[in-house]
């Protein structure tokens, strides 16, 4: 008997390998998606796939590695104009004389640029989904990704605290705990959900030893009230466990317990510097995590050395990953997941920690439950969303090709996407954005980064150390 064909809308065909990330974690030979009304309705082998789903658009996988959309859990958009104006600095400089006064300087344009070019830099280097860190210009980043077709969960900055063992936090940022309440609430109302439900608003405070206990409680109660997420950065570095300590005699993940604040709706990020008895809280809490090897290897905050991710996936704890900021020089998923193998490796001196498959999951599965969307995305599975990368493996660094998790790893870079599909529809092709005006966001970016200088006043601190002709 004729298997029922069911038509879809797009198809992609004979995948060199797919990678389907579902339950099983079953790799396809000759593999094909079919996709209607944005979501998957079929995984499996081109000739099956492709008699019961005829489709008006077949999109051809051959010589391709096919993966779930990349979903960076951490990934400042406001900062991807600061790059190289925090190399050499530890944790205490890098916020207080280079960040802060970075960002305090953007206004609405600086922010645009600075936006537009990080979701470029994501979509081409096959970010489907991402959660921004938070900034004072969520809007704006709300309108870019919903704009280029993409999944962001966005979120306002709140600080209540303006002077911490850490430092003074620049005049821009100084608000009341009404107020920081008040405009985090503004955002989630009018943001959540934006963009055909693209575009989720979370709650954030940016991070502990800024934050009074009543921000944090209260942010808590209205991520609870809204149904979204609450995220903050913690313990990423020994000066922010030590002011926790200086402020509050409990380092920054106890504190939150002994607020009654931890949940499934709660994404840390770092968390490098917590001690055995938070780590457990966090796993008993079902709290997310979110791993940025890059920028601790960059300014030297510990995470790796001191860290346990290992040991928080091997209890099951959600760990998504990301590229953190181009402040610490890449946003490219593919490197971060080559950091995270083999940061580990390295610090324990231990080759078999962070096998590659593990270090996907944190890119893809896990990524979905830091966005508490795992039954939505992540995954390459019936009823998900139709979000996939195309890499291709007609490129030296994926010579030989043996174990295609292996190669894209270790060997590749986001250099290698060459298609990019969110919800369905087409946003990257041939390496090229379709939605984004690539040309006009490089020259924008180009003719902002030397006003933002100007304005930060760190002119001094980015200079060539050689002498220039
Ligand atoms: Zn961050």
């Amino acid at each position: 008997m004729e298997p029922r064909s069911t038509p879809a809308d797009l198809r992609i065909d004979h995948a060199e390998w797919l990678l389907t990330l579902d339950r099983a974690r079953r790799i396809v030979r000759d593999g094909a998606v079919a996709v209607g009304g944005g979501r998957i309705v079929a995984v499996g082998k081109t000739a099956e796939v492709a008699a019961a789903h005829p489709a008006a658009r077949v999109i051809d996988g051959s010589g391709k590695v096919v993966t779930p959309g990349l979903i960076d859990s951490h990934i400042h958009t406001t900062f991807q104009l600061s790059r190289g104006l925090a190399d050499e600095v530890g944790s205490k400089r890098f916020l207080f004389e280079r960040m802060y006064p970075y960002e305090g300087a953007l206004d609405e344009d600086d922010a645009r640029a600075s936006i537009e070019l990080a979701v470029l830099e994501l979509l081409r280097n096959g970010v489907t989904s991402f959660i921004d860190a938070g900034n004072y210009q969520p809007h704006l980043t709300a309108e870019v990704v919903g704009g280029a077709g993409m999944r962001g969960v966005v979120a306002r900055s709140t600080f209540d605290v303006t002077r911490s063992a850490l430092g003074v936090l620049p005049p821009a940022f100084i608000e009341s705990t009404a107020e920081a309440l008040e405009h985090a609430e503004a955002v989630v109302r009018k943001l959540d959900g934006a963009y055909q439900g693209r575009v989720r608003a979370w709650f954030q405070f940016r991070g502990l030893n800024n934050s009074t206990d009543r921000l944090i409680v209260d942010l808590k109660a209205l991520a609870d009230r809204y149904g979204v997420g609450l995220q903050t950065h913690a313990c990423f570095a020994r000066d922010t466990r030590e002011a926790s300590l200086a402020q509050h005699g409990v380092a920054e993940i106890e504190r939150l317990e002994r607020l009654g604040v931890l949940g499934p709706n709660v994404l840390l990020v770092h968390a490098g510097w917590a001690t055995d008895h938070e780590l457990e809280q966090l796993r008993q809490h079902d709290v997310k995590v979110v791993a940025a090897p890059s920028s601790s290897l960059h300014n030297a905050y510990g995470n790796i050395v001191q860290g346990h991710v290992p040991e928080l996936l091997e209890a099951g704890v959600a760990v998504g990953i990301g590229s953190d900021h181009a402040s610490s020089g890449i946003v490219d998923l593919c490197q971060e997941m080559f950091l995270a193998a083999c940061a580990y490796k390295e610090a324990r001196e231990n080759p078999e920690v962070m096998p590659p498959e593990r270090v996907l999951e944190m890119a893809t599965v896990n990524g979905a439950r830091c966005m508490l969307a795992d039954g939505d995305v992540g995954a390459l599975e019936p009823g998900k969303q139709a979000d996939l990368v195309l890499f291709d493996t007609a490129r030296p660094e994926w010579q030989p090709l043996y174990n295609p998790v292996a190669n894209l790893v270790y060997s590749a870079t986001g250099k290698s996407v060459d298609t990019v599909i969110v919800g369905g529809k087409l946003l990257v092709q041939g390496g090229r954005a379709l939605t984004l005006d690539e040309d006009a966001i490089i020259e924008r970016a180009r003719r902002r980064a030397p006003e933002i200088l100007r304005k930060t006043g760190l002119a001094g601190r980015v200079a060539p150390r050689w002498p220039v002709a």
